[in-house]
């Protein structure tokens, strides 16, 4: 089932989505929503379109160094068509009581199997490895779980593939695509439960509390999951 998105990326990131200069995960992030997100799918090819002629009308001896750049970027971002986007979230993941459906790209990275580690609080995360500058996990909340208030010291992007949580700015389902920046600090919770797929640039900090303690370990995981990307 998809839900309309409330929350989408910036026309900013879309742009260097269309023109594949986002990290890794950052690029599954986006890939992810927009399979899950109509009104994001269209402003994509838009975007694509308009930097395939914008390519086209610089002169000739510009375009080398972009050619294999803009080759890649159309060979990553195929056109779905109609079919292919009915057919594109097939994969599921089993959470408790019920399956969630993965978008493609995310189903992708999960068939490489998941570690699930609890992190307490009633909070688990699962790591995959997508590139060498952003940790990115799955994170399931259990129901009634919250985390410690924390800010960002980069960005951090959640997606929300099932479920639903709120922080002090808004609540968010399914399909909703939210961005944190070092100037946010946020608690999120989760009163029904929520599956998320999230990528961090920096690690976060926590600012309250006896969770304050965990910031080194924080700095740790970080290090160590950009650490286990060396095959990207
Ligand atoms: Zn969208």
């Amino acid at each position: 089932m998809i839900n309309e998105a409330n929350f989408h990326p910036s026309t900013e990131l879309l742009q260097k989505f269309a023109a594949g200069t986002l990290s890794g995960g950052m690029n599954v992030a986006i890939s992810a929503h927009v399979e899950l997100c109509e009104l994001c799918r269209k402003q994509t090819s838009e975007l694509e379109a308009k930097a395939t002629i914008d390519w086209l009308q610089t002169p000739a001896d510009d375009n080398g160094a972009e050619y294999s750049d803009m080759i890649a970027n159309i060979i990553s971002h195929p056109q779905l068509n109609k079919a292919e986007e009915k057919k594109s979230i097939l994969s599921e993941m089993h959470m408790l009581d019920h399956s969630v459906s993965l978008p493609k790209v995310l189903a992708k990275a999960a068939a490489e199997g998941l570690v699930w580690k609890k992190l307490g609080g009633g909070i688990n995360q699962a790591q995959i490895s997508l590139d060498d500058e952003t940790q990115c996990e799955f994170i399931y909340m259990q129901p009634g779980s919250q985390t410690p208030v924390h800010k960002h010291q980069g960005s951090e992007v959640t997606l929300v593939l099932d479920g639903s949580f709120s922080d002090e700015l808004g609540q968010y389902g399914r399909s909703d695509f939210i961005m944190r920046t070092s100037i946010d600090v946020h608690q999120p919770r989760s009163d029904e439960g929520c599956l998320c797929f999230a990528v961090l640039d920096k690690p976060l900090t926590f600012t309250k509390g006896i969770a304050r303690l965990l910031n080194p370990l924080n700095n740790y995981r970080f290090k160590k999951a950009l650490s286990q990307n060396t095959n990207f």
